[in-house]
């Protein structure tokens, strides 16, 4: 039997619903359960592709090449498995399909509403593909009581019914505010905010609550008194170190064993969370620290390099060491011209993705000095486009060398791809076509040339990364770049499209065309990152 359990947040936003949901999952994973994440979220956007990363963080990328919210990528770093486009979805996408539905004729004449036509398409996407899992876990975006997420919290009401209760569960994050004044920690939002849901139909049988301190068992009593919960279904979700360290403090605030006993399963013995204690304590006793410079441009908002610190964090783990990142805004060096001071103390600098011509001069600075420094350095997606740029400026004597991304240039190095290969099928683009997912999306493979650096930090030749870009290295100037020291390291198969681009005799210079902070987990370091890391140790015993 599949249990799906529904977890929705209230009172105020950003309270870590998607670490929360991804933190229970690992706790029954570590059970023996198979798990399945998804996530709702209710904005009007189809997806969140075309959405600016100043307000809505990171896009993450499925294997399958969709473009989905970055809580999705939490779900992989706590579960390792991979998610898929069936995972996420937004209200942009349910009404989009059902309007394509009711335009192909499809409800026969009949008046087409919010319910039942809106909630049914939900509740589809909700079960389906979900035989052979134990739980599916559904995160519900947004806060409860905004207009927007009421025809999922609908849709979920329903769902209870149709399945029954000993197949559905909800799950409701909330916030214990601590009043330094009263010297208490406050249940009335909790109460508010449960009041909410139950309005709509829904009632919560576990509040998870952020707090700052344990709940005092008055506090515990009267939330579960009002709120209408058992006493240990209110669970303390109390503010930690690093979010890796959240499956354990769950647990032992009863948090697995509670939902185990809500469903009738066997809850009282202890699960194996051995993987977690390790993780937590190579973050929390490092052998050393190594300081990383990202070149960047959303650097305002972190949250739109989700993947990438986390991915760095992991380094840290696999050679033990804490991981210190200096966000450097790109423009800042154009502007200011303090490269030299803000990147003197870089024991490695890494150039992320990005999209514009906004700092890219700034990154190219970047590139050349972490060359010119032999500081090691790894450029993802357009940081790598940029160091390619940056070797034809600098040695192939192409000093035009640009981008098509940036407008129409003698030399393009970096050009637009119309065409490209997903297994048997070839993807094309119009120039000026649609923006919203028309790039190279999700997993395809690459060949790594036997003998190089990045073909050694894999330990393999053959390997699979996802993407998320619509230029390409052009090919074209490869034998001109090559001539200069750079080689072309990793292929598409066909051997037309350069996926990896490095200088063998600089300490560690690599560039690659996809994400690998996209696979990366704390219990599984991506070799890339790892590898970053490694070399940033060994260039910083050496300046010693
Ligand atoms: N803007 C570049 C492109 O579309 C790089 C994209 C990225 O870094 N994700 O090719």
């Amino acid at each position: 039997m599949t249990r799906f359990v529904f977890i929705t947040g209230g009172v105020v936003s950003s309270l870590g619903k998607g670490i929360a949901s991804a933190a229970l999952a690992a706790l029954l994973q570590a059970r023996g359960y198979k798990v399945r994440m998804r996530k709702l979220d209710p904005y009007l956007n189809v997806d969140p592709g075309t959405m600016s990363p100043y307000q809505h963080g990171e896009v993450f990328i499925t294997d399958d090449g969709a473009e989905t919210d970055l809580d999705l990528g939490h779900y992989e770093r706590f579960t390792g498995v991979h998610a898929s486009r069936a995972d996420n979805t937004t209200t942009g996408r349910i009404y989009s399909d059902v309007i394509a539905r009711e335009r192909r004729g499809d409800y026969l004449g009949g008046t087409v509403q919010v319910i039942p036509h809106i909630t049914d398409a939900i509740k589809d996407v909700v079960v389906s593909a979900t035989d052979g899992y134990d739980f599916v876990l559904v995160e519900i975006g947004g806060t409860v009581g905004d207009i927007e997420s009421l025809p999922f919290l609908e849709a979920i009401r329903q769902l209870r019914n149709d399945l029954g209760h000993n197949q559905t569960m909800c799950i409701h994050l909330t916030l214990l505010p601590y009043i330094p004044a009263a010297g208490e920690l406050k249940t009335k939002p909790t109460q508010h905010s449960v009041k909410e849901l139950q309005n709509v139909g829904i009632q919560p049988q576990m509040l998870l609550c952020r707090s700052d301190r344990p709940i005092p068992a008055t506090e515990r009593g009267k939330i579960a008194n009002f709120c209408n919960v058992r006493p240990e279904a209110v669970i303390a979700a109390l503010d930690v170190d690093t979010i890796y360290a959240c499956p354990i403090s769950y647990h032992n605030e009863g948090m697995d064993q509670e939902v185990l006993r809500y469903f009738g399963l066997p809850f009282e013995s202890r699960p194996d969370l051995s993987r977690w204690e390790k993780i937590v304590k190579a973050i929390r006793e490092p052998h050393g620290e190594v300081r990383v410079a990202v070149v960047g441009k959303y650097t305002a908002l972190l949250d739109s390099y989700k993947s990438l610190a986390e991915a760095l964090l992991h380094g840290g783990i696999a050679n033990n060491v804490r991981v210190k990142l200096d966000w450097i805004e790109s423009e800042e060096f154009e502007k200011n011209g303090d490269l030299e001071k803000r990147l003197k103390d870089a024991d490695a600098i890494l150039v992320p993705g990005g999209f514009g011509e906004r700092g890219a001069e700034g990154k190219i600075q970047a590139v050349k000095y972490a060359r010119e420094h032999n500081i090691p350095f790894l450029g993802i997606c357009f940081g790598m486009q940029m160091a390619v740029i940056e070797c034809a400026r600098s040695l192939a004597g192409l000093p035009k060398a640009s981008s098509t991304e940036f407008g129409p240039t003698d030399e393009p190095l970096v050009g637009l791809m119309t065409e490209w290969a997903r297994g048997d099928e070839l993807m094309r683009r119009r120039e000026g076509g649609d923006l919203g997912g028309t790039m190279r999306l999700g997993a395809f493979p690459a060949k790594l040339k036997p003998g190089s650096r990045v073909a050694e930090v894999y330990g393999q030749t053959e390997i699979r990364e996802r993407h998320r870009h619509r230029w390409e290295v052009n090919v074209h100037y490869r034998d001109q770049l090559e001539k200069t020291g750079m080689i072309f390291s990793g292929m598409s198969p066909d051997g037309v499209l350069p996926e990896v681009v490095e200088y063998p005799d600089h300490p560690w210079f690599i560039g690659v065309q996809y994400h690998p902070e996209l696979l990366s987990k704390p219990f599984d370091p991506h070799p890339l990152f790892a590898g970053l890391i490694g070399a940033a140790v060994r260039q910083k015993e050496e300046t010693r």
